[in-house]
């Protein structure tokens, strides 16, 4: 009989588990980057000594909070307020804020968890953290959302400053829920400072945040693309989501000669057989940030859009050469992975955060496929929050065009780290989620044995 070998790396993951239980998406994100981090630690004695992997998945302080509100007809609703300061070892806590009925201590753990990584990345000073709450902002009226933003920084003020944790927007979040917290804020402490990102630009917001983790994303996989002598021109490309992410990762990719032919919403999806016109994008930006409405509206008003209701987007018939999920954790599973190798899928990037099974994932990597884990694909949404932060400090607003440049070399930056530790001497194939995981673990580490034991 085949006798059953205990991995250091399935001891850890049982401790794991046992401390944290019933939080399956913090133990998939820590289980991804374990996989790479303890084979180098076993390597390099010096984080094993200072026992760094179990030291940096505890997060530094966890606050939970209560969020009492009141609906337009004077019922009285009560939710539950999140912030995972998980690590301020590079910088101050940073990361956004998530308004979804699915939001709990572990999704907010993942996402705390995989922001350490993703921020390191950067190379800007930022340490590591997301909060949230599960509010569903679906259906609510403009006063209901502003007297929710308002309970919810009446809680959380106590805990952030510009020094301390400067949160940003996630799904559900978006300039709209940023002004009305930015407001309270601004209102119990009669200051007028930084403690945000992701603000509108006429106060304080920097140009290009709003299109920043769709385009880095996509200025990502051109990086990964141009390694193996490749471009986005004449490319079938599919995008999930139609939110803030999905909207800038399909406009990019179409500026960038791609043919965007499909994308999704949380009803189902969209197929455009010829491709997206930029005209059908704006539309797309106006329905979900204006209107509120849901994509089944689009297939009524553009002819050759056909719409299927429930169904996700890896499921269209066409080929794809570039998929770039952009909605929501787990949305990409093995069947939909099997599906789009079929379809002849070159590269994968991952606009979303895990939005890629962890079989999915492995299923890619087999395959040779090129595929970009979130934390170093859609990470030019937190720099160019660290951008913001760096001129709210300095008093100034730096142009389009600057940001955009900055933008642009922290992602070919990005990319480069991510070849230097993830470029398989054997193969010569790259390994993007080792070099994510390695590039972001060491700098951490290295950071956390420097300042000690705290
Ligand atoms: P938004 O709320 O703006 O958009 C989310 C989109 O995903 C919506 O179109 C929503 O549909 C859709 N969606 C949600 N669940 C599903 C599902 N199961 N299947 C298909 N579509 C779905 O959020 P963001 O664009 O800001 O965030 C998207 C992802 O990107 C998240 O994983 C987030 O953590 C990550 N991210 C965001 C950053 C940012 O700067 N905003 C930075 C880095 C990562 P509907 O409209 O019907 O609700």
């Amino acid at each position: 009989m085949k006798e059953l070998t205990v991995t250091p790396l399935d001891l850890f993951m049982n401790d794991v588990v046992d401390k944290n239980p019933n939080e399956p998406e913090f133990h998939q994100a820590v289980r991804e980057v374990s996989e790479t981090v303890i084979p180098y630690i076993e390597e390099n004695p010096k984080y094993k000594k200072a026992n760094i992997l179990q030291r940096i998945i505890e997060p530094e302080r966890t606050i939970i909070f209560r969020v009492p509100w009141m609906d337009d007809q004077g019922n009285v609703h009560v939710n539950r307020g999140y912030r995972v300061q998980f690590s301020s070892t590079l910088g101050p806590y940073k990361g956004g804020l998530r308004f979804h009925p699915s939001v709990n201590l572990g999704v907010i753990k993942f996402l705390g968890f995989e922001q350490v990584f993703k921020n390191a990345l950067t190379t800007l000073p930022l340490g590591g953290a997301k909060g949230g709450s599960n509010f569903d902002p679906k259906g609510r009226s403009e006063n209901e959302i502003m007297r929710f933003c308002q309970s919810f920084m009446t809680a959380l003020h106590l805990h952030i400053s510009k020094h301390t944790d400067v949160p940003a927007g996630d799904i559900g979040v978006g300039p709209r829920e940023i002004g009305y917290l930015f407001g309270q804020f601004k209102r119990i402490h009669n200051e007028f400072s930084g403690i945000l990102t992701g603000k509108r630009p006429n106060w304080g917001g920097s140009f290009i945040r709003l299109e920043s983790t769709g385009y880095g994303t996509v200025y990502f996989i051109q990086e990964m693309l141009a390694e193996v002598n490749d471009s986005f021109k004449g490319k079938n490309v599919v995008v999930s989501g139609s939110g803030n992410v999905a909207q800038f990762a399909m406009e990019k990719a179409s500026v960038l000669g791609g043919k965007v032919i499909g994308f999704s919403d949380s009803t189902g999806h969209i197929h455009v057989p010829n491709g997206m016109s930029f005209d059908m994008i704006e539309e797309v930006k106006f329905l979900k940030n204006e209107k509120r409405g849901t994509i089944s509206e689009l297939a009524e008003k553009y002819s050759d859009t056909w719409y299927y209701e429930g169904e996700r987007v890896w499921n269209i018939p066409d080929k794809v050469d570039i998929a770039i999920p952009c909605a929501t954790e787990n949305e990409l599973d093995e069947n939909d992975a099997r599906k789009l190798i079929e379809k002849g899928v070159r590269c994968v990037g991952e606009g979303a955060n895990m939005p890629t099974t962890t079989e999915a994932m492995h299923l890619f990597q087999s395959e040779n496929i090129l595929f970009a884990p979130g934390k170093a694909a859609n990470a030019g949404g937190v720099a160019t929050s660290g951008f913001e932060m760096a001129q709210n400090s300095a008093r100034i607003t730096w142009d389009h065009e600057t940001v955009d440049k900055k933008l642009q070399t922290i992602m070919k930056n990005i990319h480069r780290q991510c070849v230097t530790y993830g470029n398989s001497q054997k193969s010569g194939h790259i390994n993007y989620v080792r070099g994510a995981n390695l590039a972001g673990f060491v700098k951490v580490a290295d950071s956390m044995i420097e300042q000690g034991l705290v």
